[in-house]
């Protein structure tokens, strides 16, 4: 049952900066469908800088970490993608204090939702990766209180994040560049929840290492 530390975080980052390299067609190809067809290259761009930037200069603790993807996504990543996951890094940064232990990581899930919402003002069942942190939170906390462990709660969010990625298959798109689309949208799955859902995935393979 050991706490997450700086230690995990930088590992959560590498894996994502593979596992969002790996999986940057099918990124695309799902973006393509229902938007400009970029997010795979987004986040597969944004994510190896991430990692140049944290080899140049290692931060010290969890909030470092996050505050380093933050304005690496924010400079590097353009469109909706990079000021939304920003803005989650940024918030998720600050909530990095005290104990960051099962039930941390459901603040951490609402940290991130609070700074995406903030920015892009959605809500759930728009077809956006808000759907995909919203039972994230409620599966983390379960977990929480369930009395798991911390990479525990980060599967029960990643496996939540997953399965709400699919839901979004059946939704209309209300915001964003999928919303141009209005019930072509329908269908297809949001690329933004399923690029949460592998980064929520990353970060629980970094835990149970
Ligand atoms: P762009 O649409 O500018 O090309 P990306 O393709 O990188 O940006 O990212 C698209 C993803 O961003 C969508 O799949 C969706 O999950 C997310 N998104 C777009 N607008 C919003 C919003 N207002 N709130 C939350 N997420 C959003
Ligand atoms: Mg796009
Ligand atoms: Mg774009």
């Amino acid at each position: 049952m050991t706490n997450l530390d700086v230690e995990w975080a930088k590992d959560w980052m590498r894996r994502s900066s593979d596992t969002l390299t790996e999986h940057r067609m099918e990124l695309i190809d799902l973006d393509r469908a229902i938007g400009d067809g970029d997010h795979g290259e987004n986040m597969a761009r944004g994510f190896t800088a991430v990692i140049q930037r944290m080899d140049e200069a290692p931060p010290e603790d969890v909030a470092g970490v996050f505050k380093l993807v933050a304005q690496t996504l924010m400079s590097k990543v353009g469109g909706a993608a990079g000021p939304l996951y920003g803005t989650a890094f940024i918030r998720a940064s600050k909530a990095a204090e005290g104990d960051l232990d099962a039930a941390w990581v459901a603040t951490l899930c609402e940290a991130a939702l609070d700074g995406i919402v903030t920015r892009g003002k959605a809500t759930t069942g728009e077809k956006t990766m808000v759907d995909a942190w919203t039972p994230a939170i409620t599966a983390a906390k379960a977990a929480a209180d369930a009395g798991h462990s911390p990479a525990q709660a980060l599967r029960a969010a990643a496996d939540a994040a997953a399965e709400g990625a699919e839901a979004t298959i059946p939704l209309k798109a209300t915001k964003g560049r999928a919303s141009y689309l209005g019930e072509r949208s329908i269908g297809h799955k949001d690329p933004g929840a399923t690029s949460t859902a592998y980064l929520l995935a990353c970060a629980a393979d970094a835990a149970e290492a």
